[in-house]
């Protein structure tokens, strides 16, 4: 990701030193970028479908099950029932290359994302997902994968995902990392997600935000040699007040909670809270999709 975002703005630069050239030789670079959006798949305008499904905890006991809980085998079936339809799973980092230079998507592209980071999507979300030849992403807590990397607990009912065990699913390839914030996953009345308490002052509010999304950035970098492009916005709060601060951070992409499809288009502001289907237990993918 890192590598590919560092050859495109190689290439911006190159382009740029294009304006010394003939008009001749700028016009076939253009028209070349040309047939490549025209190979993106279809978008007769309104622009391209695809649903976002989200996911939280994977268990095997089966008495744990919810709303945000689903079972491995009901995990697995919907990776069955996206693979019988066509589907290709993309990652959040091709959806922007999409937007941003019309680097093509599949013909049918779906997101499979797992919030907060937990272990037992190391257990069972990650295994189903090379097996099936398919990618997801997943945002993770920085206080809890620092907690679980300090204090190693492999609970599939409560703990979460080490730095280790991130870094290993991150360089398989399958899985593409997002922030979900450095410690403001609460909804305590003190911090309910990154909303606004009542009373802050906004640059108060601006300032708290800032330093606890960008020490998550710095863990990143530290852990993983990158920060991510992506933040998913804990329990789906957002506010027009921290868009300044989400993009200060650099931030390409937001991911919210309304359950609708998402529809790309090539402009940036398609990537501001991209809606996602929650996938509770007892339904499944294909019920989603079906009317999706
Ligand atoms: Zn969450």
């Amino acid at each position: 990701m890192r590598r590919k975002r560092a050859e495109k703005f190689e290439k911006f630069v190159f382009r740029a030193k294009l304006t010394t050239l003939t008009f001749a030789v700028l016009g076939a670079v253009l028209s070349l970028g040309a047939v490549a959006a025209r190979m993106s798949p279809a978008d007769d305008g309104g622009g391209i479908k695809l649903p976002v499904l989200m996911y939280h905890a994977i268990m095997s006991d089966p008495g744990r099950s919810g709303e945000y809980v689903i079972t491995p085998d009901e995990f697995r079936r919907d990776l069955e029932y996206i693979a019988s339809q066509g589907y290709e799973t993309v990652l959040l980092s091709d959806v922007v290359d999409y937007v941003e230079s019309g680097a093509p998507l599949p013909d049918k592209p779906i997101m499979i994302t797992l919030d907060d980071g937990y272990y037992n999507n190391y257990l069972y979300a990650y295994p189903a997902l090379k097996e099936s030849g398919m990618r997801a992403v997943i945002s993770v807590i920085g206080v809890e994968a620092d907690r679980y990397t300090d204090s190693p607990d492999l609970n599939e009912a409560y703990a979460h995902c080490s730095w280790d065990v991130l870094r290993e699913m991150e360089s398989s390839g399958v899985i593409e990392l997002l922030s979900h914030s450095y410690d403001m996953h609460h909804l305590d009345g003190e911090v309910m997600g990154i909303a606004r308490r009542s009373g802050e002052e906004l640059a108060a509010y601006r300032s708290r935000l800032y330093a606890d999304l960008e020490r998550m950035q710095g863990r990143f970098r530290a852990e993983l040699g990158h920060a991510p492009e992506g933040f998913a916005y804990p329990f789906g709060f957002s506010t027009a007040d921290s868009r300044p601060v989400i993009e200060r951070l650099g931030f390409l992409a937001t991911l919210g909670v309304e359950g609708r499809t998402f529809v790309v288009t090539r402009d940036l502001s398609c990537l501001e809270n991209i809606p996602r289907y929650n996938r509770p237990s007892g339904t499944s993918a294909r019920s989603i999709l079906e009317t999706a």
